[in-house]
């Protein structure tokens, strides 16, 4: 009888901690938007005067960022920077996430593709504005954990795939935006293929560990593209299989 009073008591002391555990969370999430909002703002040459979007900052106030690094703690997780997320991989710094989701311009009923799934945050960023997401991974390890937190998070509109990003995924297009999370000199000809006419291309752009910059490609006709650089950036390097 005292053991399973014991029990009840431990279970609810366990409920109590996770509810406080959330709502932490939930707070700190909350100021991380705020931050974000405030640092768009104060860097009005980037998205111009109206800053975020409602959806994106909606989106970014949803997804549980803490639940796609390998610490799953908020502290960590809400703070305006990178993380590592093991394999010598990052996960950007919120507001750089925010920023490529709204320069991609994503609308409700778009497909989009990203190329470097890496924890799976910006990929669920992605699905809570668009109808589908396509995402390639290349490290197996990273894919595989991304596939388990997307699906444990219910975000049932991701596919996930293994392999280099270069060629794209032809059969899960034609995309409305496509967004690449790994800095490369040039950018991939498959995916401006991919891309729709009047679709954009967001991309950190330039040497490996050297000076890069967040572009933006928009395809203006099937065989036209504008290309515009927005801010310096600092990615991790866009690798090719060695398969190719
Ligand atoms: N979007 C990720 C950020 C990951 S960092 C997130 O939200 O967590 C960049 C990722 O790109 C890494 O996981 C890296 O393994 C992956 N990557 C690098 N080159 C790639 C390629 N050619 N194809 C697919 N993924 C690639």
């Amino acid at each position: 009888m005292r053991t399973l009073l014991l029990l009840v008591l431990s279970m609810v002391a366990n409920v109590r901690d996770a509810t406080a555990q959330d709502a932490q969370c939930v707070r700190e999430r909350t100021a991380m938007v705020e931050t974000i909002k405030d640092y768009a703002r104060s860097r009005a040459g980037v998205l111009g005067q109206q800053g975020f979007s409602e959806r994106v900052l909606e989106a970014m106030g949803q997804a549980k960022r803490h639940l796609f690094i390998p610490e799953r703690s908020c502290s960590i997780a809400y703070a305006d920077r990178p993380i590592p997320i093991g394999l010598g991989q990052t996960i950007s710094q919120p507001f750089i996430v925010a920023l490529m989701t709204e320069l991609a311009g994503v609308a409700p009923d778009h497909v989009v593709l990203e190329i470097g799934t890496g924890s799976g945050y910006q990929a669920a960023i992605l699905a809570h504005l668009a109808r589908k997401v396509c995402t390639i991974e290349i490290i197996p390890q990273l894919a595989e954990a991304a596939t388990k937190a997307l699906k444990d998070l219910a975000y049932d509109n991701v596919s996930v795939r293994l392999g280099d990003g270069y060629a794209g995924w032809p059969e899960c297009g034609p995309f409305d935006a496509v967004v690449v999370t790994a800095a490369l000199g040039q950018v991939p000809p498959p995916l401006i293929e991919q891309l729709k006419v009047g679709g954009r291309l967001v991309m950190p752009v330039g040497a490996d560990y050297g000076t890069q910059h967040l572009t933006v490609v928009e395809k203006t006709a099937p065989d036209k593209t504008t290309t515009r650089a927005v801010v310096p950036v600092r990615f991790v390097p866009f690798m090719r299989s060695p398969s190719r």
